[in-house]
């Protein structure tokens, strides 16, 4: 074999970089830890894949922080969302489009999409080498010189460094490629969860697990200060709440750890603003002096939580509306727009679906994923300073990027 571009790393974003390079006549060589191609697509979506997000491209953008939208902007308008779902479709993939944006395979399973993936990687020659942990990337004077892999050096003037994050360590992304670009002269942005579970002190009895809550927006509050908020549903687990309100709000969290003590508070009605639902309770309890009171909250609250709330406020569940005061009702509607449900003790950073942090897009060229720091070098997917919310969003930047990267390669 030619020297090849050697790709670490066969997540989404290292096959299509493999795949763009190897398209464009490159000899590419993709060399993956674990035993498979796409162990994370395999595990994205519950096991169903969100391949990406509906919209046009600066729709997608929107969901990023400012300068990570900046920076995968090119990217994302080189191979863009219609792209993946193009290449997936063209190999027989069915796909829907749910009504929050995010695509699914018909038969919701993300193995078709990865049997796809893998049937393109073969069809353009690309090499695989499973299991086999890149150990380093040689560099002398900031130039690639070669890989380290198995105590040997393969050499090559050529890398795109697509080894993903650092959470779930399992499935092969231990963080590998942060330490790489740092010795090699990159700044790696302080690595902190995002997108994960939290466990909680509470203070009275805990909810059951598995106990859900439907569109509901959920606030983090450093000191009692909101500084994020997320609107979807929230799952209780044995120590803690997940879900995708609260993988909405744990990179905020997780980024303002040190600074104090991050509570996190629901609120049920968020269609109806403090005032709005004061006078719905009002008007319920007007209606019929001998009807419960708990019936206010039917439909409405899980029948598990009603008794703790109206508990909050000393109302029983027997008590008739002709029995509840006024202050009462604005006490209980305080607690329905912000119902604490603990601190925050722990974010579960091996447990999110992705890291915030990376290496610094300051020094990688959007146009090209190429690096400004090392000659020969290409970076594509997570192990950059990207984290997008759920929604499809972090596998397309990963895709992205990993299409310009392969791309560059192949032609430099
Ligand atoms: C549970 C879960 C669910 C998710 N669901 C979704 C979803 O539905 N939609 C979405 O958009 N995003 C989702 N994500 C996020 C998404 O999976 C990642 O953003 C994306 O996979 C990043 O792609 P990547 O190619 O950069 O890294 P990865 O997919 O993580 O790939 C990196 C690869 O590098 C390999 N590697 C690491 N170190 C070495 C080494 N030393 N030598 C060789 N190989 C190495 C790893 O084994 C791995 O295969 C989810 C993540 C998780 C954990």
């Amino acid at each position: 074999m030619s020297r090849p571009i050697i790709v670490i790393g066969a997540g989404a974003a290292g096959i299509i970089a493999a795949w763009k390079a190897a398209s464009e006549g490159a000899t590419v060589l993709l060399i993956e830890k674990t035993d498979r191609i796409g162990t994370k697509i395999l595990i994205s979506g519950g096991g169903k894949c969100n391949i990406t997000h509906a919209g046009s491209i600066n729709h997608v953008l929107s969901a990023f922080r400012k300068n990570e939208a900046n920076f995968i902007r090119p990217s994302c308008y080189r191979f863009t969302n219609e792209d993946i779902i193009d290449m997936l479709t063209d190999r027989g993939l069915r796909v829907y489009t749910r009504d929050d944006g995010r695509i699914f395979p018909v038969d919701q399973t993300a193995k078709d999409v990865v049997a796809i993936l893998q049937a393109y990687l073969r069809e353009a020659n690309v090499h695989i080498k499973y299991n086999s942990p890149v150990e380093d990337i040689v560099a002398p004077g900031g130039r690639i010189q070669g890989v380290k892999v198995g105590g040997e050096m393969i050499p090559t003037d050529k890398v795109i460094l697509c080894a993903g994050g650092s959470s779930y360590p399992k499935s092969g992304t231990t963080g590998d490629g942060y330490v790489w670009a740092k010795n090699l002269g990159h700044t790696i942005v302080p690595i902190t969860a995002a997108l994960a579970p939290v466990e909680l002190l509470v203070k009275g009895e805990r909810m059951k697990a598995g106990l859900a809550l439907r569109n509901i927006i959920l606030k983090a509050k450093l000191n009692g200060k909101e500084i994020a908020r997320w609107q979807n549903d929230l799952l209780f687990t044995h120590r803690g709440v997940s879900g995708p309100t609260v993988l909405g709000i744990t990179r905020e969290i997780a980024e303002r750890w040190q600074e104090g003590r991050h509570t996190l508070e629901v609120d049920f009605f968020p269609k109806q603003n403090f005032d709005q639902l004061l006078e719905s309770a009002n008007k319920f309890k007007s209606s019929n002096p001998n009807r419960l009171f708990r019936h206010f909250l039917d439909h409405e609250i899980p029948s598990a939580i009603v008794p703790v709330l109206l508990d909050s406020v000393d109302i029983s569940l027997d008590t008739k509306n002709q029995y509840v005061s006024k202050k009462q009702i604005n006490l209980l509607v305080q607690t329905l727009k912000g119902w604490e449900i603990g601190e925050v003790i722990e974010v579960l950073f091996d447990k999110g679906e992705v890291v915030a942090g990376g290496i610094s897009l300051d020094e990688v060229d959007p146009q090209t994923m190429r690096s400004k720091v090392v000659k020969g070098l290409y970076l594509a997917g997570e192990v950059l300073d990207i984290a997008g919310p759920v929604g499809g969003y972090n596998l397309q930047a990963a895709w992205s990027t990993g299409f310009v990267a392969g791309e560059t390669a192949a032609h430099d």
